[in-house]
């Protein structure tokens, strides 16, 4: 046949390229057959690749004849969903990011290897007919056997390695029952059933937590809700409330949550309260269990999905409601390579559902209350702590001329004393880990820096080392001062490891757990000192921001912050903001029960408005100052930034690069702000150089035409080769 038109499959292929590639149908493929979102094997330079069947068409841009044939179609059905097929375009083309680069984030890495589209095998412990024989009162002496057995009698279905896991059930105790004879094991596809544990029942709820489920509940079509409560004021117990009534209507939910925040008592809340089962998406999960879930979710047989960043991806069947908890967090903005916000594609995902979603958070970013104030979202507050707590009382300390002991005033620590001697728990906030952050010379003013970056090195003292905790660089610590050789060296500045050092000497009585990124390090330690914080076996905790957030610490009524001073001083236009989210995040930890809490913030600067702003008024009063600054600066978010990044191991590259964009624009007729280029707030990173540009805009489409001309033209720059450069639309972090 002359006319006979050849078969093209457009193909999303995850490479740095901006663009789809084109390749023939494979020999005897169903044409009838094949659907956007279906993985198809190509070669791709010399090797084979998986990439996503965007569309079939008839025409390309190519020589028909330079095509090559596709290798195979590797599923039956789309493992890209239409809807996430959607919001990945959307991504691509907003971010200016490679689909091939988006498509690959939404997927399981085992399917994006190209394996089989099917739940594997698992292994699943059940009871055996001897157990549902056994007289528990026989078992009274093994409590923990008890309670074991009857959540496995409550499971017919079995419970799965990972259930175990997450139970912090110690293999060695299902062996027991093995052994005994009392549990078997089974293997079988991962197919998550129904719980048959009688859920527990949902709390009463005070009038402004009614309020804000009856209007959520209410909603039938796209709604974006900020649910603005203080900390403790019950925003979960509204999630869940809220939650119930849609899967009350057989849909599935969506809950994403900050990094730090899929702890186990967060995941036990949920499954505690609903028999649906329940998927925790989080970086512990092994490559075979992401993509049970994966299946799982799309199957429909899990309900709610709770999970970090990348969760906003799963594909659902049937989704009815997205909750994003503590919204301003700044986890959800990842921050290399496709540097997407996952709060803002939630917000899309769920206007193309037709659904609602709820962002809540005590200390709502600028941007969501923002678009509050301006009516786009429905404002929905919980002004109160919820049950019998109270707003814990701020004492702000002075502490210019007062004697530090390692940093901590007298009247802290006399404090600390009183609410440790009642038996109540202290927590102080340090947002530095390691000793100290400064190693240096007293004879010629040397200080230790990090051969690779802008940096100091920190040190530190378990293991007694330097260390830059920017590039990862590690030193031992010098005998002599590496400049003048005089052995005169001082340690300075304060770190976790030396407030918790000195806190030992001081309070000698008294336990301390110390929880930031060193001491964690391990897996499983963190929930094992949490636990201990819990059991009430610490009475001093010590951290960094890792314990500001979404922890539950009853018996905590002082919190004590060290430092409060660093947001006034960082060149960053968002410092404020964070300082402020900051502060009453950790002073959320405090009193959350019917104790009354305190927060003592050691300051050089009592005086300053904003603190009292914050502290005296309110989140919203500091926030609407902080705000009305934004606007007549013209600064996000009433302006819409684009950040070009560019490094090289010279400096001069990175520069010329970036200069080469700018001048692109003077070709353009529409005009905007640009800024730079110029070096980074750190200059100099693992080797390379660092330079900036910054695009600002009055309006998001203009940003938009100018990105969207701008990147063909880039990618024809010749010296791009010698530059790693990248693009961050509304960036979050300008280091
Ligand atoms: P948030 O998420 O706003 O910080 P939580 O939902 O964690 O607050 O609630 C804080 C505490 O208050 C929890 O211990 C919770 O069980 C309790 N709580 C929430 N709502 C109610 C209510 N309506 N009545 C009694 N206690 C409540
Ligand atoms: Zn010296
Ligand atoms: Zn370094």
């Amino acid at each position: 046949m002359k006319n006979h038109k050849p078969t093209i499959l457009r193909i999303a292929v995850p490479t740095p390229l901006r663009r789809s590639f084109d390749y023939l149908a494979p020999t005897g493929c169903d044409l009838t057959r094949l659907q956007p979102g279906m993985r198809v094997r190509i070669p791709f330079h010399n090797r084979q690749m998986v990439g996503i069947l965007l569309e079939v068409c008839d025409q390309s841009e190519f020589a028909v004849h330079k095509l090559k044939q596709a290798v195979e179609i590797i599923d039956d059905y789309p493992v890209v969903s239409a809807d996430v097929m959607q919001l990945c375009l959307w991504a691509a083309e907003y971010y200016h990011h490679p689909l091939g680069d988006v498509l690959e984030t939404a997927l399981p890495t085992l399917l994006r290897q190209g394996k089989p589209l099917a739940l594997s095998q698992e292994t699943y412990w059940t009871v055996t007919p001897e157990a549902l024989a056994l007289d528990f009162t026989s078992l009274n002496r093994s409590p923990r056997q008890q309670e074991l057995l009857s959540w496995l009698i409550q499971h017919p279905e079995g419970v799965s390695k990972r259930q175990i896991k997450e139970r912090d059930i110690p293999s060695t105790m299902m062996n027991t029952l093995c052994k005994k004879g009392w549990a078997t094991k089974i293997s079988k596809d991962d197919i998550l059933i129904p719980s048959l544990e009688i859920p527990e029942p949902a709390l009463t709820l005070n009038a402004a937590q009614q309020h804000a489920v009856t209007v959520i509940n209410a909603a039938e079509n796209f709604h974006v809700f900020l649910l603005d409560g203080v900390t403790g004021s019950g925003k979960t117990e509204v999630y869940l409330q809220a939650i119930s009534a849609v899967l009350a209507k057989g849909k599935q939910v969506l809950v994403l949550v900050p990094e730090i925040g899929l702890t186990p008592q967060t995941l036990e809340r949920f499954r505690k309260r609903f028999s649906v089962p329940v998927v925790a998406l989080h970086s512990g999960l092994t490559d075979k269990e992401r993509l049970n879930a994966f299946l799982n979710t799309q199957y429909d047989h899990a309900k709610i999905i709770i999970g970090t960043r990348s969760a906003i991806f799963s594909p659902f069947k049937n989704l009815g409601l997205i909750i994003v908890d503590e919204e301003h967090d700044l986890s959800f903005k990842q921050h290399d390579g496709f540097r997407y916000h996952a709060r803002d594609l939630a917000i899309m995902r769920a206007q193309s559902n037709n659904i609602s979603i709820v962002l809540g958070s005590a200390t709502p970013s600028l941007e969501t209350l923002c678009r509050t104030q301006q009516g786009r979202y429905q404002h929905l507050r919980l002004p109160e702590r919820a049950g019998d707590a109270n707003i814990p009382v701020f004492s702000v300390l002075d502490i210019r001329k007062q004697h530090l002991e390692e940093g901590i005033s007298q009247s802290l620590l006399s404090a600390m004393k009183t609410h440790l001697d009642k038996g109540d728990q202290v927590m102080l906030f340090l947002n530095r880990r390691g000793f100290a952050p400064v190693f240096m010379c007293h004879s010629c003013g040397w200080m230790a820096k990090c051969q690779r970056c802008d940096s100091r090195l920190t040190y530190h003292s378990e293991p007694s080392r330097l260390h830059c905790h920017h590039c990862d660089s590690r030193r031992s610590i010098p005998k002599k001062c590496d400049a003048c050789g005089e052995n005169d060296l001082q340690i300075i500045g304060l770190g976790t490891e030396r407030l918790e050092q000195a806190l030992q000497k001081h309070f000698p009585n008294f336990s301390i757990a110390r929880i930031d990124r060193d001491s964690t390090q391990r897996k499983g330690s963190m929930e094992n000192l949490l636990e201990k914080i819990q059991s009430g076996e610490h009475q001093i905790l010590i951290g960094t921001q890792m314990l500001a957030k979404g922890h539950h610490f009853p018996n905590v009524t002082l919190v004590g912050i060290i430092d409060t001073d660093g947001g006034f001083f960082s060149s960053d236009f968002r410092a404020l903001e964070r300082m402020g989210q900051l502060i009453l995040q950790v002073a959320g930890r405090a009193g959350r029960v019917s104790k009354p809490g305190t927060v003592v913030l050691q300051t050089h600067h009592p005086d300053h408005p904003l603190l009292h702003q914050l502290l005296r008024e309110s989140y919203h009063f500091f926030a609407t100052t902080l705000l009305q600054e934004r606007a007549q600066a013209l600064l996000p978010p009433y302006a819409f930034l684009a950040l070009f990044r560019a490094e090289a191991h010279d400096a001069e590259q990175a520069h010329q690069f970036l200069q080469h964009i700018k001048k692109i624009t003077d070709t353009f007729a529409e005009k905007m702000s640009i800024w730079g280029p110029v070096a980074a707030p750190m200059a100099k990173r693992s080797g390379r150089y660092r330079m900036q540009l910054l695009f600002q805009a009055d309006q998001r489409p203009l940003l938009q035409r100018y990105l969207k001309k701008l990147l063909p033209e880039i990618e024809k720059i010749p010296s791009k080769h010698q530059v790693r450069w990248s693009l961050d639309v509304d960036p979050l972090e300008m280091f």
